[in-house]
């Protein structure tokens, strides 16, 4: 009998974790040609036509490496955001930086602190890594609550805590104020990791300062407002040091060519961008209202999501497997206070009136079933 070659004992106890299923999986198990997307806060008003154009220019030449060091790039963002290029590090998706950060600041057996229920990414990269997910719970409207994270802080001795503002998946924003109290109840050796997947969403002035917090990390994307998901770019604001370490473990060429030039023209298309952010602010409404006409709760939101109220944990996935039927993506938060809620990202003027004339039809026939 051959020996077959192993992976090595830490790799092979980290836990199966799939933090998504992806839409197009979904459509395959449906046997669904494709499916209405409002399941993963992709932006439905696509890339900025600059960014289009650029990315469509820059085909011709990808048979060439990109820039490794995304000068253009970083350049553009150090300006947006006040700071040196030395505090920018690019990275394909914020999914890669939160890579990046654990296996740089955690060891196998270390502690990692995050809110129960948010943005399930950050854990499947702590477990990649042989990091105990630590969590607090949130707050009864499911925010971020800074005295349980602090309270779990103490007893666990992290080494970094996780906070996504506004957070996925409740789309709750937690205030400036409270961050800065959540830093300065940490020890000075913890690293303190904001998501800002959503802040374009804000109004900066409701943000933490752009002033540099040497022991906190900022993470960026062109996923959302920006509509590049697919292009896969997301950038971290960090003291310099962590940049030059980053920098030093970072796959080389993992920020492609077309991607930096996509991202680089739409940064410079600020217009469009707020365009979608008055479109997402619209659909919100829209959600919101749809919720009053039919009886469902919906949770305030910051971000290009609203969530839904359904009933029971079960009820909400009967919603999301009835919506699906029906040819409609959407995902469900996992842990309580909201696991019974179904979360819809805001779509178009016209998949909204889809999206609500499916929903008002799938929510009609579970309710009709019930009161059999
Ligand atoms: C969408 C999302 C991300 C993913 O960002 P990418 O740059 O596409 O990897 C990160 N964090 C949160 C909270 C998100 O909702």
């Amino acid at each position: 009998m051959i020996r077959l070659p192993v992976p090595t004992a830490q790799i092979t106890a980290v836990p199966a974790v799939t933090p998504f299923v992806a839409p197009e999986e979904l459509a395959r198990r449906a046997g669904l040609p494709a499916l209405l997307r409002l399941g993963a806060n992709e932006s439905a008003f696509g890339p900025s036509p600059r960014a289009i154009a650029a990315m469509r220019e820059a085909a011709e030449h990808a048979s060439w490496y990109g820039d490794p060091e995304s000068i253009d790039l970083r350049t553009a963002l150090a300006a947006r955001h006040a700071c040196a290029v030395d505090n920018v590090v690019v990275g394909s998706g914020i999914d890669d930086l939160m890579s990046l950060i654990v296996r740089t600041f955690c060891a196998p057996g270390d502690a990692a602190l995050a809110t129960r229920g948010t943005y399930a990414t950050w854990t499947y990269h702590v477990a990649a890594y042989g990091v105990r997910a630590e969590t607090a719970d949130p707050t009864p409207d499911a925010a971020i609550d800074v005295d349980a994270l602090l309270e779990r802080a103490a007893r666990t001795a992290p080494k970094v805590v996780y906070v996504a503002n506004p957070d996925n998946p409740s789309g709750a924003f937690t205030s400036a104020a409270e961050l800065a109290r959540l830093r300065a109840g940490l020890a000075d050796g913890v690293l303190l990791v904001i998501d800002e997947a959503y802040a374009d969403f804000v109004d900066d002035r409701l943000l933490p300062s752009a002033t540099l917090e040497p022991r906190t990390i900022r993470l960026r994307t062109f996923s959302k407002a920006y509509g590049l998901a697919g292009a896969r770019v997301g950038y971290a604001i960090a003291a310099a040091d962590y940049v030059r370490t980053f920098q030093k473990i970072r796959q080389h060429f993992g920020v492609n060519r077309t991607a930096q030039i996509g991202a680089l023209a739409a940064l410079a298309d600020p217009a469009f961008a707020q365009s979608v952010v008055a479109e997402v602010t619209r659909g919100r409404a829209d959600y919101a209202e749809l919720g009053r006409r039919l009886g469902c709760r919906t949770l305030p939101s910051a971000t290009n999501f609203v969530c839904f109220e359904i009933g029971t944990k079960a009820a909400a996935e009967e919603m999301v497997g009835a919506l699906l039927a029906r040819g409609v993506f959407v995902r469900k938060p996992a842990a309580p206070p909201i696991d019974g809620f179904i979360r819809v990202t805001v779509g178009t003027g016209a998949e909204r009136a889809v999206f609500a004339e499916i929903f008002s039809e799938a929510l009609a026939s579970m309710r009709e079933k019930a009161a059999v």
